[in-house]
C-alpha cells in the first residue's frame, strides 16, 4: 500500500471564535510535490501547521507518514521538515557557519550535502547571509532544511517574497530534490500559474474549506472537460 504523506479526516482549527480551518478530509500520497493555494486568510500556514504538530487541531485528526501528529513520537517528528515563511536564517552568521550550527544541532544533517547542493548554485560559504540575495537566502535555507533528509518538506509560501528568477530556481530546486531523493514536498503558495508545471498534487482551500484536491492531471483533465475543447480562431 502507498504510504500517505499527509491525511486529514475533519481538521478544524479555531482560533478563539473563529474558524481558520473546517472539516478538512485530505489523503495525499508520499513521493512528488503537494501544492496548497488559496488567496490571503484562507488557512493555508494553519494546515501547514497543524500538519507538522505545530498546532493542534480543535476537532478531528491528522496524520503525517502514517502516524497520528498528535500522539508523534520524536523520532516520527524529526522525519518531518518545516521551513516557515521568509525563510529565517541567523543573519550575522556565514553560510557555513549555518552549516556547522545545523550538524551541531542535528546528527542526521548532511553538510556534505548541503555544501554540494550550494556549490552548484554558486553560493559563496564565506559570506554573512544577511548580504546575500533573497534568491540565494532562499536557497540556503532550503539546503538547510533537505540537509536534515526530512521524508516530509513542508514549506510555508517559500516564493511568495522573490522575483520570478529566484522563484524558478528556487522551484527547480525543489523538484530537482524531489527526483533524486525520497522525500515529498508539501508547500503553499498563492502564486497559481507556475503550480502546473511543479506539482504533482494540488489543494485549493478558500474561506478555511478545501475546496480542490487531487493529483494535478486528474484536476487539469476535469478543468479542461468542464471548460470545454479550445477553439481556434
Ligand atoms: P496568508 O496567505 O495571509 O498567510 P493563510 O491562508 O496562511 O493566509 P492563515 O494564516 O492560516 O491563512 O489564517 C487563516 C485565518 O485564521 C485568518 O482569518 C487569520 O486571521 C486567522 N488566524 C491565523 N492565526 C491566528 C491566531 N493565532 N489567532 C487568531 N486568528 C488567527
Amino acid at each position: 500500500m502507498t504510504e500517505l504523506a499527509l491525511r486529514t479526516e475533519g481538521v478544524g482549527k479555531q482560533y478563539r471564535k473563529s474558524w481558520a480551518l473546517r472539516d478538512c478530509t485530505l489523503a495525499l500520497p508520499a513521493g512528488g510535490v503537494i501544492a496548497l493555494v488559496g488567496p490571503n486568510g484562507a488557512g493555508k500556514t494553519t494546515l501547514l501547521r497543524l500538519a507538522v504538530g505545530l498546532l493542534a487541531p480543535t476537532t478531528g485528526m491528522v496524520e503525517v507518514l502514517g502516524h497520528d501528529v498528535t500522539a508523534s513520537t520524536p523520532h516520527t517528528l524529526s522525519r518531518v521538515g518545516f521551513l516557515a515563511q521568509d525563510h529565517p536564517l541567523y543573519k550575522r552568521f556565514t553560510v557555513a557557519e549555518m552549516l556547522r550550527f545545523g550538524r551541531a544541532c542535528n546528527l542526521r544533517f548532511d553538510k556534505d550535502l548541503a555544501e554540494r547542493r550550494l556549490a552548484k548554485l554558486g553560493i559563496p560559504l564565506d559570506r554573512r547571509t544577511g548580504t546575500l540575495s533573497g534568491g540565494q537566502q532562499a536557497q540556503v535555507a532550503l539546503a538547510l532544511a533537505l540537509a536534515k533528509r526530512p521524508d516530509l518538506l513542508v514549506l510555508d509560501e517559500p516564493v511568495a517574497s522573490l522575483d520570478p528568477l529566484a522563484r524558478h530556481e528556487f522551484l527547480q530546486t525543489l523538484m530537482g530534490a524531489v527526483a533524486e531523493g525520497d522525500v515529498t514536498v508539501l508547500f503553499s503558495s498563492h502564486v497559481v500559474h507556475e503550480l502546473e508545471r511543479v506539482c504533482d498534487h494540488l489543494i485549493v482551500l478558500n474561506n478555511g474549506r478545501v475546496t480542490l484536491a487531487g493529483d494535478i492531471d486528474t484536476l487539469l483533465a476535469e478543468h479542461r472537460l468542464l471548460m470545454g475543447p479550445r477553439t481556434s480562431a
